[in-house]
Formats: C-alpha cells, structure tokens, sequence
C-alpha cells in the first residue's frame, strides 16, 4: 500500500454512503485521509463531521449553510475552510492535492463534480449512479480519455468488478473494460431483493405510503433509493449502469430477483461456470473494496455465517407489477437522451411521491408520459446537451403533476 495516505474528497459525505465510507477510512488513518468533505444543507452535522476528521476543505451547496458553518467553525477555533455551492465542490474534486473521489452525493446534483473527477483522472468511486444514468457514454469516454480508475461502489457493480477475470481487472480498471464478452463473459446476472411489495398486488402497491417505501427489509439507506428500490427503478438505473461500466450487451444482462441479498450479483463464463461474490448486506464491503483494489482491506462487515443464510432464493422479476424497470430496458433500447430523460422524471416522480402529491402506482406512470411528451435526441454526448435534456424532462413532468391536481 503507498506510504503516502490518499487524499480523499468524499462528495456527499452527511449521507448514507458518506457515513459508511467514514466508517471504513477511520479503521486506516495510516492509508487515507479526508482532504475535503461535502454536504448539501445539514451545517451541524457537517460541524461534527469536521471537528471529527479535520479536513482542509468543507463545502457546503447551500449558501445559507455554508455561512452557518463558517461561524459554527471559527467559534470552535477550527481551521477547515468553507466553500459553497458548485463552484465549491468543483474546486476540491479538481484540487491538485485529491487522489480519490468518492461520488456519494444523491441524483442529478452530483454529475459536475463526479464528471470533474474523471477528467481529472482521479480515482472515482462511483455510488451516484444518476451520474452514470444521464450522462453514460460521454461519462465513460471521459473517464477513458483521462485515465481515471473508476471503482463501482454500487454492491451490484462492485460484485460484478470481483467476478470479472483477473486479467482484465488486474491490469485496468472496469472502465476500460471493452468489450468483455471477449474473455468468455456469457452473461451478467444482476441480483436485486425485490424491495418491500416484492410480494403486494397491484392493488395493495396503489396505497403504499412514503413511510412504508422508506422502508427497505436488507439495506438501510437514503430515501430516494429507497424509494428507487420499492419501485424497482433503482434496478432499473443499475442495469443502465452495468450497461455502461461493463460494455454488455443488453439482452446478456439479467435481472434476478433474490429476496436475501446474500449473493451481490453473478457472471456466467462460456465454460459453464457462475461466479457469484457473497457477504452480508452492508455498503462497506464495498466501499472498502472499491478503496483499497487491488488490495483488500478491513471493513468492519461482519463474516458472512453461510449456516445463518440456509437458503438462496431465485426469482424473475414482474414487469407488470413493476413498470420502472420494463421503462429502463426500453430506455437503453431507445438510447440518446432517453435514459436523461427517464433519470430526471423519476426524480421529479419520487419528490412529488413522498410529498404525498403523487401516489406510489404514478411514478412509473409519470415517468412514462414524460418520455413520451420529451423529445428525445440521439445526439447527446456534450454535457451541454444532457443539461438540456435532464431540465427540459423536469419541466414536462413537474406539468404534468400540476395538470392533475
Ligand atoms: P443520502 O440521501 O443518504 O445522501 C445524499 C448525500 O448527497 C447527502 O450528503 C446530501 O447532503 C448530498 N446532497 C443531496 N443533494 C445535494 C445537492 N443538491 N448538492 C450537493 N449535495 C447534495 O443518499 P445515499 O443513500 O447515501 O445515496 C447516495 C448515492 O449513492 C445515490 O446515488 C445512491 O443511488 C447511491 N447508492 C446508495 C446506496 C446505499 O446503500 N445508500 C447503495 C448503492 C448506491
Ligand atoms: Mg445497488
């Protein structure tokens, strides 16, 4: 392992991912340090987070936040400096200094800095998957272009990454991964617990309530993916996600609904064989994977007890019951600005969901129409054009909800 700590600038750092990885850097301060951390509007839990790690840079998004924490600092004698808004967030994804960026800010916000990262050839670990979803190819080309070491953190990704064969992993990165049905690669299974009404009616899915949504029976994790993940849209996203970290073919891509969530996802070889990477459900498996690669390092996770699990349990997933996902196969078959389209949509659907002026049943139904009244453009690689399409999309679906209210 270097000698030197890696720097870290960790994006999203009062979040779900954000706590997790902390978790994980604080059991190495000899090999990683925090450089700079990043929230959106939470100034005292950023307060405690920088009297805690010390990091040379705090940004806040939120301007208002950004002053409070700036007075909250200097009164406690702290030397962080405070930044704010995306001006602040670019300055320490860019900063000379940062080795890794760790990409855990929630949706569509967090694809400036994370597409700075790769440009800058950093280290990414990517978890903000919505980057990935709206920008794809001119994402990965600029990661490509630029050398970056993109590390998937998403648990799906990351036990894909492990399966893949040493020979591509061990030398590249998954990003430059091209075309890896080459290396007798059959098929990638994508595993997914099937959220909470993996087992509701449609009927009974029409009356979920926010509280019930939020509530994932495996991962404990922020609202919009869990949201995401009761829809099956965070499926969704993830196979746009594979799509574009793995270069695979979407028809050998499957979705596998597996209740437990024991096994984090499966590659199938020409000769017959399954990988499958296996561990308890907890992000900083991971996370510490993602980190340390190609080494391994601790991470807090508690040894998988293969007795405790007992059973493995297989399923194909119900498109009826759950359109999100039929919405983002059909997405990547469209291509261009389909899947920007269908990233901001479900956004704009999961907000308005769990402000309780949609119900849970219109998400998909929203999301649908929005791609249907967007015009959907194949050209679509500037960063100027995603932009575009991602708020053109939010003002069609905002209408649309208003229009029926
Ligand atoms: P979260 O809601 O718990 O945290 C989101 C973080 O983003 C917070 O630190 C928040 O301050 C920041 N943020 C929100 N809006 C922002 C804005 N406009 N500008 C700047 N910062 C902003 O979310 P999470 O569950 O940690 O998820 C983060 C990302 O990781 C998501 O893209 C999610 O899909 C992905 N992910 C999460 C998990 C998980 O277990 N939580 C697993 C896989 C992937
Ligand atoms: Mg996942």
């Amino acid at each position: 392992m270097a000698s030197n700590p890696l720097q870290i600038t960790l994006l999203g750092a009062t979040g779900s991912i954000g706590t997790s990885t902390l978790d994980v850097i604080s059991r190495h301060p000899a090999h990683y340090q925090i450089y700079a951390l990043t929230a959106n509007i939470n100034a005292e839990k950023m307060l405690s987070l920088c009297e805690h790690w010390e990091p040379r840079f705090a940004v806040m998004n939120d301007e208002n936040s950004a002053t409070e924490l700036e007075k909250s600092l200097r009164n406690k004698g702290l030397s962080t400096q405070v930044l704010s808004g995306e001006s602040g967030l670019l300055q320490v994804v860019e900063d000379k200094a940062v080795d890794c960026v760790v990409a855990a800010i929630v949706g569509a916000a967090g694809l400036l800095p994370t597409l700075a990262a790769a440009k800058q050839g950093k280290r990414v670990l990517l978890a903000n998957k919505e980057a990935l979803v709206m920008s794809g190819k001119l994402f990965i080309d600029t990661a490509r272009e630029n050398d970056a070491i993109l590390m998937p953190v998403d648990s799906e990704h990351n036990a894909i990454f492990q399966c893949m064969p040493n020979c591509l992993t061990e030398q590249h990165s998954s990003v430059k991964m091209a075309n890896s049905t080459g290396a007798g690669i059959e098929r990638i299974l994508l595993t997914a617990s099937g959220g909470p009404f993996r087992t509701w009616s449609a009927e009974q899915l029409h009356d979920v309530t926010p509280e019930q949504a939020v509530n994932h029976p495996n991962w404990d994790m922020g609202r919009k993916i869990s949201v995401d993940s009761a829809t099956l849209m965070n499926k969704g996203l993830e196979l746009i996600e594979a799509y574009w970290l793995f270069d695979m073919d979407i028809s050998n891509i499957d979705v596998v609904i597996h209740p437990q969530s024991v096994i984090h996802s499966m590659v199938t070889y020409n000769d017959g064989s399954v990988l499958a990477q296996l561990g308890n459900p907890d992000m900083r498996t991971p996370i510490a994977h993602a980190l340390a690669w190609p080494q391994r390092i601790e991470s807090g996770v508690e040894p998988l007890n293969i007795f405790d699990v007992a059973k493995l349990e297989f399923e194909k997933p119900d498109l009826q019951r759950f359109p999100c996902l039929r919405l983002c196969y059909e997405a990547i078959k469209t291509g261009g600005s389909a899947s920007t389209v269908l990233n901001a949509a479900n956004e704009v659907a999961v907000e308005a969901f769990l402000h309780e002026k949609i119900r849970f049943n219109d998400i998909a139904v929203l999301i649908e129409q929005t791609l249907e009244q967007a015009e959907i453009t194949q050209d679509i690689t500037s960063l100027e054009s995603i932009l575009e399409a991602d708020s053109m999309a939010r003002v069609i679906s905002n209408e649309i909800i208003l229009a029926k209210h």
